[in-house]
């Protein structure tokens, strides 16, 4: 039970929608296990009979700063949307060119993108490498270019980029040699893998295939792509068990959901807001309290997958 007082902190997440986020419950455990007097709490930003959205978020980003609000989380659709009401954009965001952070600075509020970060830790955590892997993205939105990004920074020797759009692919692709100065991206579409070498990959499922939908559907479906991939990384967490998953398994490789990433990019915008650092022990009791959360919260179907009864 939060105990809201006279020195109380709001945090929050911006977004449309807002309800069905595991955001709050994230915050206010670290804040309670870390003895933090705060809430963070969900602030639907919408249109309204005399505004717009992008009306509604340029006056809600400087009227939050002007309340004190400690600082904000941005989801869909605003991640980008944001980017100009900043005072200014650190790396890797500007690169990835959306934010999911926001940390009060002099006269405003600078972006992050702990996106890219809470992916990189959620793998450390699982003892997945990306130096100098062989990795594939599927996808090509807002989570692929930080999962593309994250990879070709932390020195991934390739990074394919395969996506239904394949010109958004190629182009992201384009985007990351410039940035990085190295030629390691390429892009094309979701069919290229049969022109790829026969070696094992990371694979990055980061497309919204299989997200609230019964686990019967994969980006890909075809088996050849799964001889492809030793590891198989969901960013999907409900259901916490997808078709991609289960794909991946069947071909003999290691499969992960998004759940973790979730955690560690909360994890690093508390880290963000308080200077501090959240211990291993902590963020791990947190995790346990997700997984609980989110298992009960998932369909029959999910259930199933997960080894509980529907
Ligand atoms: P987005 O910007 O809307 O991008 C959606 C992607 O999915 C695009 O590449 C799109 O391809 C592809 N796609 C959608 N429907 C498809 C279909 N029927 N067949 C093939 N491709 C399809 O969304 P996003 O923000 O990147 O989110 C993507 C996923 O990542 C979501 O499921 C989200 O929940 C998850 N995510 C997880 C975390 C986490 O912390 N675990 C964080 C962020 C996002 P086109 O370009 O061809 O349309």
């Amino acid at each position: 039970m939060i105990d809201i007082n006279g020195s109380t902190k709001i945090f929050g997440l911006i977004g449309n929608p807002v309800e069905h986020t595991l955001s709050p419950l994230i915050h206010n455990q670290l804040a309670a296990l870390m003895g933090y007097n705060m809430a963070y709490v969900p602030f639907l930003v919408t249109d309204g009979k005399t505004m717009t959205a992008s009306a509604a978020l340029a006056a809600a980003i400087p009227g939050a700063f002007t309340l004190g609000i400690g600082g904000l989380n941005i989801t869909v659709p605003y991640k980008s949307a944001v980017l100009p009401l900043l005072e200014r954009v650190e790396a890797p965001a500007a690169a990835i060119g959306a934010v999911n952070t926001l940390v009060r600075g002099e006269n405003g509020y600078i972006g992050y993108n702990t996106d890219a970060e809470g992916l990189y830790r959620a793998m450390q955590d699982d003892g997945i490498n990306i130096n100098n892997e062989a990795v594939i993205v599927l996808g090509a939105g807002g989570a692929a270019r930080a999962a593309a990004f994250m990879a070709a920074f932390k020195g991934a020797a390739a990074v394919v980029i395969m996506n239904r759009a394949a010109a958004k692919a190629t182009a992201l692709a384009a985007e990351i040699n410039k940035v990085t100065a190295r030629e390691c991206a390429a892009g094309g579409a979701l069919a290229d893998f049969k022109a790829l070498p026969a070696r094992k990959h990371l694979v990055i499922q980061a497309t919204s295939v299989g997200l609230n939908e019964p686990a019967d559907r994969a980006v890909i479906a075809d088996p050849a792509f799964y001889q492809l991939v030793h590891t198989g990384y969901e960013l999907i967490y409900r259901p916490s068990e997808t078709m991609f998953m289960n794909l991946t398994r069947q071909a003999g490789g290691r499969a992960y959901n998004g759940l973790k990433m979730l955690l560690y990019q909360a994890v690093q915008a508390f880290e963000l807001w308080h200077q501090t650092a959240v211990p291993p022990a902590v963020a791990a009791q947190v995790y346990r309290e997700l997984q609980d959360i989110n298992i009960k919260a998932a369909s029959p179907v999910n259930r199933r997958y997960a080894g509980e009864e529907a």
